[in-house]
């Protein structure tokens, strides 16, 4: 038996073309283009090809992007000034500032900065305390599209056991916060968790986002459960170039899983796409119109 592959990189394009039929609605139901606007700190390669790639999809989807790169030794009163500006700017209704920041900025203070109505990363302490009341909050990307990726396979997620590897507060906390309000039965195991393969072993659904590469091994896994990894681990590969592996050893879970997400082409493309929804909610919210159908 072989686990079905689940492909994020169709589900991923299939979300962002709903967003782009919610912004022309928007658009031409009430003058609505939304805008997202995210920060750049100095030149980490890893970060400017995703801050690339999120700026070609949102252009894509039909919103505006706005970009702003700041210098390597920028001070942290010139970051808030230019977090002041946009949470002001009513034409940016989502802001992103890409982490990580040079060591001279505290990244919690920034990120407590943003006005929480325009916190599409969903990091702000507002948006996280709102999630785990089970009240609107904007919501991590990476936790929104693992669920959407896990529904792909189980439409309903209620009654099931889910074990998220991780309790990081950009991925495992609210993915888990997240799974609690589908009604599915949430384990949060990290690095200090007795017996990790047999705590997985009890998943229907299992989640890794531990920053591991192939650390979730294939008799970890429960026969015909749906596993999710988060994981992007770049490792030596072929011809002296490094290849992105995940925290699952794939080659033995697919033979294991009922589904599984391949890395890469399974969550990454999700996030950029669940950033996209945000903003689309993050400007409706704004203007006090109902949730987007997306
Ligand atoms: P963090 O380093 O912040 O958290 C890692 C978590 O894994 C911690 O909770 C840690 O436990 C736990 N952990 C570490 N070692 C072990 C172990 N041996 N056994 C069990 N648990 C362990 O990572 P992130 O949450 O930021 O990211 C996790 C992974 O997801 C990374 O590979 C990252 O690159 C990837 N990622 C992918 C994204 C995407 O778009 N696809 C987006 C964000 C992240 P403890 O708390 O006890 O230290």
């Amino acid at each position: 038996m072989s686990a079905r592959i689940i492909d994020g990189k169709t589900i991923a394009a299939e979300l962002r073309g709903k967003v782009g039929g919610e912004v022309k609605r928007l658009s031409t139901q009430h003058g609505i283009v939304p805008g997202l606007a995210v920060v750049l700190v100095g030149s980490n390669p890893a970060s400017e090809a995703y801050v690339g790639s999120k700026k070609k999809m949102t252009v894509e989807a039909g919103m505006r992007s706005f970009d702003h790169r700041l210098p390597e030794t920028v001070s942290q009163a010139e970051l808030m000034a230019l977090v002041n500006k946009l949470n002001a700017d009513p034409a940016v209704h989502g802001i992103l500032v890409q982490l990580p920041l040079p060591p001279q900025i505290n990244s919690q203070d920034v990120l407590n900065a943003i006005d929480p109505a325009k916190d599409v990363d969903g990091f702000h302490p507002i948006n996280a305390g709102r999630l785990a009341s089970g009240l609107p909050a904007l919501v991590p990307c990476t936790p929104l599209g693992c669920i959407h990726l896990a529904k792909t396979v189980r439409p309903s997620l209620a009654g099931l056991e889910a074990v998220v590897v991780g309790r990081s507060n950009i991925v495992g906390k609210p993915l888990a916060q997240l799974l609690l309000a589908e009604n599915a039965t949430v384990t949060v195991a990290h690095s200090r968790t007795a017996d990790l393969p047999a705590v997985c072993r009890r998943a229907d659904l299992l989640f890794a986002a531990v920053g591991r590469p192939e650390m979730v091994r294939g008799d970890w896994i429960k026969p015909g459960a749906t596993v999710i990894d988060v994981g992007i681990n770049r490792v030596p590969g072929a011809n002296g170039k490094s290849r992105l592996i995940g925290d699952v050893a794939f080659d033995e879970a697919v033979a294991v899983a009922g589904a599984i997400t391949p890395v890469p082409g399974g969550v990454g493309p999700m996030t950029i796409a669940c950033l996209l929804v945000n903003t689309v909610r993050a400007a409706c919210a704004i203007a006090g119109l109902p949730k987007p159908a997306v």
